[in-house]
């Protein structure tokens, strides 16, 4: 017998190369690279979405994110764009390229909750926790690319996100970050860190973090049921969650009391 290797052992041994140089790779791309790939997803996403015309809503949510980015001390090239999508969702990408959706302002009802949401988005970004996600990302398209797929497939079987299958049929079946970024979760020590810096930054900006809490209360009672959005999709279970909220205040309100400027709960959201 000449030949050793049957077909699918060399397709699955080429993947398997594959996952392990993509897996030692992905910690050597730098931040300036996944910036600017991330810039790109943001302008396509952009291309593709409505933006909000409720002036006010607008203007809120520019200072709101303009607070909380200096609150952060990063210097990225920010931006926000409030998108008119009924789903109740805001996120940062990394380098800082944000959007807010007008679904979730109503359940808001505060400025100072959606400086809550902002800081914990902005916190994913300035902790670098996309990086992990494109590791991932970057295995799994790998996989559907040696299986043939198409791109169609990769978003049909693949995409749980409308920007995920967006971003999918836009650039083909090896597209770039944006992928992963809106289609995989964050793990859970992740999201703690990000309740962790969001908190502060909130406070810093000059919002009153016990915001932070109330906006936990109201999404809960909003939702009911209905699929959350990325900052409260996660593992911890609620109770924990708020729980652990509740115990990092004293630290946050010590950030508040120092802020150059109080806002307290800011404007109502009608
Ligand atoms: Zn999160």
């Amino acid at each position: 017998m000449k030949f050793t290797f049957t077909i699918p052992k060399i397709v699955s041994v080429t993947a398997f190369l594959l996952m392990i140089s993509c897996s030692t790779l992905a910690p050597k791309v730098t931040d300036a690279d996944i910036n600017a790939e991330a810039k790109k997803e943001y302008e396509k996403v952009k291309a593709q979405s409505r933006r909000s015309n409720n002036a006010a809503w607008t203007a809120m949510v520019q200072r709101v994110a303009q607070r909380i980015a200096v609150a952060s001390g990063e210097h990225f090239e920010w931006e926000v764009v409030l998108l008119e999508n009924k789903e109740p969702n805001a996120w940062c990408m990394p380098g800082g390229k944000m959007a807010v959706y007008t679904g979730i302002m109503p359940i808001l009802k505060t400025e100072g909750a959606l400086a809550a949401v902002l800081g914990h988005e902005v916190a994913h970004a300035t902790r670098r926790h996309g990086k992990e996600k494109l590791a991932r990302g970057m295995q799994q398209q790998m996989a559907g690319a040696l299986l043939g797929l198409g791109a169609g497939v990769i978003a049909s079987q693949f995409c749980q996100t409308e920007n995920c299958r967006t971003l999918t049929k836009l650039g083909g079946a090896l597209g770039g970050l944006g992928i992963a970024f809106f289609n995989l979760k964050y793990d859970r020590g992740n999201e703690s860190e990000a309740d962790e810096y969001g908190q502060v930054y909130m406070a810093r900006a000059g919002y009153d973090p016990a915001e932070s809490i109330k906006l936990w209360e109201r999404m809960g009672a909003a939702m009911g049921g209905k699929a959350p959005p990325e900052w409260m999709s996660t593992h911890p279970s609620d109770a924990n969650r708020r729980a652990r909220l509740l115990a990092l205040m004293p630290n946050a309100e010590a950030e508040y009391a120092h802020a150059p400027q109080r806002f307290g709960t800011g404007e109502t959201i009608p």
